[in-house]
């Protein structure tokens, strides 16, 4: 197996399988480069507006679906996935009928998941070049315009449920995905088999009615957009049904019928950290600057940055049960704040004292 034009790639396959499981990953599959149904999908999104001031989705054109135009000599994706769920947490659902406390997505409760993932798959990119020598490869994680979701499930790692999330009939939906391309001409896997049905929940239970029809989610009502990729203002229209969800949104997932087969994760460095998953809404909004860098070292929530932290929890506190604490702590935050947080603030106290 040391000399690449001699290589066995069936007895390699199964290795690089080993090997993720070695390094943590629940699962490891393998896609070919042919994503011309994704890029249809894609391109309608796009026609449709759907990806608001994402403009990033639009500027690598055909490079997403075409794997080898984004790194040439592409054959092979090998695809990944790694549970997140954190044990023994407060259920999301406690906390969203909890209206002072904050509800963060699952996924971000932890450590930055690109981190973890990254380190994980450069250690498979090491062991693949022990066995084999040089060969072509870039790794992934959420970092580039590559179709994750379209590429796991060619590689049979779960579908893409209506909700457009990766659902595994195993484990639901509750992780993140990797892959890394490669020049290797390894067999590819099974494609996953759709298994949504008749269901319609996560479509009935948008809070925002974001998905407009089956596998088309408009970003632009989605609170997970609204809070994380949205860089001004939340649309007054949305801030009711935003209710305390500070940072993304679970609740495609949290109704999806697949996600009572959730396992927990066994990654550490996704349990939750500063007590973000029960944690007041008041704590977090009087976190000041240098407190909001220090506490998200790390985290994915750091990303959005101080301003639309704020922007978010001064909406959620518009929506919480109003005490003489909560106001207080709004008024006072209204001469220290930039203009785009104080236009929620204002918001959120006419909501709570008219
Ligand atoms: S809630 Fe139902 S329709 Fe939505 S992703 Fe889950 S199974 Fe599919």
């Amino acid at each position: 197996m040391k000399i690449k034009n001699h290589t066995d790639y069936h007895q390699l396959k199964q290795l690089i399988k080993d090997w993720a499981t070695q390094l943590g990953f629940q699962q490891c599959g393998i896609s070919d480069i042919e994503l011309s149904q994704a890029g249809e999908y894609l391109n309608k999104w796009l026609a449709n507006k759907y990806h608001g001031n994402m403009d990033y989705m639009h500027r690598h054109g055909s490079k997403r679906y075409h794997p080898e135009q984004l790194l040439p000599q592409t054959l092979t994706v090998i695809s990944v996935r790694l549970d997140y769920m954190p044990p023994n947490l407060t259920p999301y659902q406690e906390l969203l009928d909890r209206p002072n406390k904050a509800a963060v997505s699952r996924y971000a409760l932890g450590r930055d998941y690109h981190k973890v993932i990254r380190q994980k798959l450069k250690k498979m990119t090491q062991k693949i070049e022990q066995q084999i020598g040089d060969f072509g490869h870039r790794v992934f994680t959420d970092s580039a315009p590559v179709m994750e979701k379209a590429i796991a499930e060619k590689a049979g790692l779960g579908w893409i449920g209506k909700h457009s999330n990766l659902i595994n009939s195993k484990t639901g939906s509750y992780f993140f995905l990797g892959e890394i391309y490669t020049d290797l001409p390894l067999e590819p896997d099974k494609k996953a088999t759709f298994h949504c049905g008749t269901c319609t929940q996560c479509i009935q239970d948008c809070p925002t009615n974001a998905i407009v029809s089956p596998f088309q989610v408009d970003a632009r009502r989605c609170i997970s957009y609204l809070t994380i990729e949205n860089k001004g203002e939340i649309p007054i229209e949305f801030r009711k049904a935003m209710g305390n969800r500070i940072y993304g949104c679970d609740d495609c997932q949290m109704v999806c019928p697949w996600n009572k087969f959730t396992q927990n994760t066994q990654e550490q460095d996704f349990h939750p950290r500063h007590q973000l998953d029960d944690t007041d809404l008041l704590t977090l909004f009087k976190w000041t600057e240098q407190e909001f860098l220090n506490n998200t070292e790390g985290s994915p929530i750091r990303r959005i940055g101080y301003h639309a932290w704020q922007r978010n929890i001064a909406v959620a506190l518009g929506n919480a049960k109003a005490t003489g604490n909560i106001i207080e702590a709004l008024q006072a935050k209204l001469n220290s704040c930039s203009d785009m947080v104080k236009t929620h603030i204002e918001w959120a106290l006419g909501e709570l004292v008219g």
